[in-house]
């Protein structure tokens, strides 16, 4: 079956599908509402930093099977499968903001021209599908057949080509047989290397995405109390966590302690689900306290500092790493953001670097000063602190730090990349997370 499918929202996993499903054989078509993006990707501009991404998006626009376009109506006409991949960013109560997906929904009925699959492959709250499927029939015109999937997305920014095409699971969620066998036919080559698939009713595929994202945060927010802990006992929580993730029950992923977690996901996930379980009188008080625990993580990260350095007035601190997690040049809900923020509260100065997020960082925090080099940054500064784990972080030239940071050498790992022992040895003023350090020596 040739199946030919336009993408809706052209943002990390609209581009991200469209390339990886193109470099399946697909004829893909996207679309955005913001031509100077379609504009730019049509001479093979990425906007956006991940890794292999514009050598797939290149390659497909070479040999014909990717194509982008303003016209939407195009898209709906050409595409069997038409994936929904807009933004739903929380709005000031925290519920998902449904106003793009709704008006995408409205206006692609309006192009309908025959049997269309409608993939919802953005993060929507359970009950958006059968809505979507409410608001299509009510702007269509005249009589045309389509059916809803819900078709959640669980790619990591970063690392998102290969989660595309090696996904733990494919999740697809229809009360269809039809669009259920277009779908399978679709992800036909994950079939042949024996992804799981999981199918299912809509409802439960639009929870299964939530809860999965609710999960992962809790055991982030989990290991982040443990470290916590460590802190005051004089234990370590990597010994911990290895301890603990060797229990095939507990698995070791996601059990790294540091600033909190951030990104265009979790945080709005959280809230959103939060707020449909309040919505059907129902209160989810291990979400609730996942986001109050990432809150106060990244305080408690402020005060190791400053109660490390006495005071931060007048101080200049060097930050390394802005992106919300190595790979990529997001900074939504960055935990660098909130750090940063405490810590010019606090009466410092702040020189900072990140391999790709310097240009968005500047559009949210213009007035700080930023540099091109780890090195740069850190000249005369009275403390360097790591917040995001890039690699090029990982073997810094430490005796070059020591010289260009002023004494007593503050060094805060807030990813715990360097062995304290050796940190120490090197004179440095070392601080990680829940490890035994300067905190407790000092103590
Ligand atoms: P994004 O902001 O990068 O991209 C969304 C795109 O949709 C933007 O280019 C925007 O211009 C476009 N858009 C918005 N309204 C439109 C409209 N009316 N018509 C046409 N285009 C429109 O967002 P994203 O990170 O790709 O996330 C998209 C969805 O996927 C969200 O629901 C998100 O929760 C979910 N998701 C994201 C990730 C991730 O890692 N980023 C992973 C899994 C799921």
């Amino acid at each position: 079956m040739h199946i030919t499918i336009g993408i809706v929202g052209t943002g990390y996993v609209g581009l991200v599908t469209g390339a990886c499903f193109a470099e399946f054989g697909v004829s893909v078509t996207c679309t955005d509402r913001d031509k100077k993006k379609i504009q730019s990707l049509r001479s093979g501009f990425i906007p956006f930093y991940e890794p292999r991404l514009e050598e797939l998006v290149k390659k497909n626009l070479k040999e014909g099977r990717l194509k982008f376009t303003t016209n939407l109506s195009d898209v709906v006409r050409s595409s069997l499968v038409i994936f929904l991949t807009v933004g739903t960013s929380p709005r000031g109560d925290g519920s998902a903001d449904l106003r793009s997906i709704e008006d995408v929904a409205r206006e692609i009925a309006r192009h309908m021209n025959g049997y269309k699959v409608i993939a919802i492959k953005s993060t929507v709250p359970v009950g958006v599908g059968e809505r979507l499927r409410k608001v299509i029939s009510e702007s269509l015109k005249g009589h045309t057949d389509f059916d809803i999937v819900s078709n959640p997305e669980f790619l990591r920014e970063g690392s998102a080509i290969e989660d595309f095409m090696r996904p733990n699971r494919v999740v697809i969620g229809t009360d269809s047989e039809k669009a259920k066998e277009i779908m399978k036919a679709l992800y036909k080559p994950l079939y042949l290397i024996e992804t799981p698939f999981v199918v299912t009713d809509i409802k439960t595929a639009e929870l299964i995405k939530y809860a999965s994202n609710c999960f992962l945060s809790t055991k982030i927010s989990f290991i982040n109390e443990m470290a916590n802990l460590c802190e005051k006992l004089g234990a370590d929580v990597h010994v911990v966590a290895k301890g603990m993730g060797l229990d095939g029950r507990i698995g070791p992923k996601f059990l790294h302690p540091g600033p909190g977690f951030g990104g265009s996901c979790f945080p709005k996930d959280l809230w959103a689900l939060l707020h449909l379980a309040g919505n059907n009188g129902t209160e989810l008080k291990i979400v609730k306290a996942v986001i109050e625990v990432n809150e106060a993580q990244r305080y408690h990260m402020i005060n190791k500092i400053k109660t490390a350095m006495g005071t931060l007035k007048g101080k200049t601190v060097a930050v390394l790493g802005l992106s919300f997690k190595p790979n990529t040049d997001d900074i939504r809900e960055a935990p660098a953001f909130y750090i940063i923020e405490g810590i010019l509260k606090e009466g410092a100065y702040v020189r900072a670097y990140d391999p790709a997020a310097m240009k968005n960082f500047k559009t949210v925090l213009p007035d700080i000063s930023y540099f091109k080099n780890p090195y740069s940054a850190v000249r005369e500064a009275d403390a360097l602190i790591i917040v995001t784990e890039w690699n090029e972080f990982r073997n810094l030239d430490l005796e070059r730090i020591k010289g260009l940071l002023k004494k007593p050498y503050f060094f805060f790992d807030l990813r715990n990349i360097y062995e304290p022992a050796k940190m120490r040895a090197l004179s440095f003023k070392y601080f990680c997370v829940g490890r035994p350090c300067e905190d407790r020596i000092n103590e």
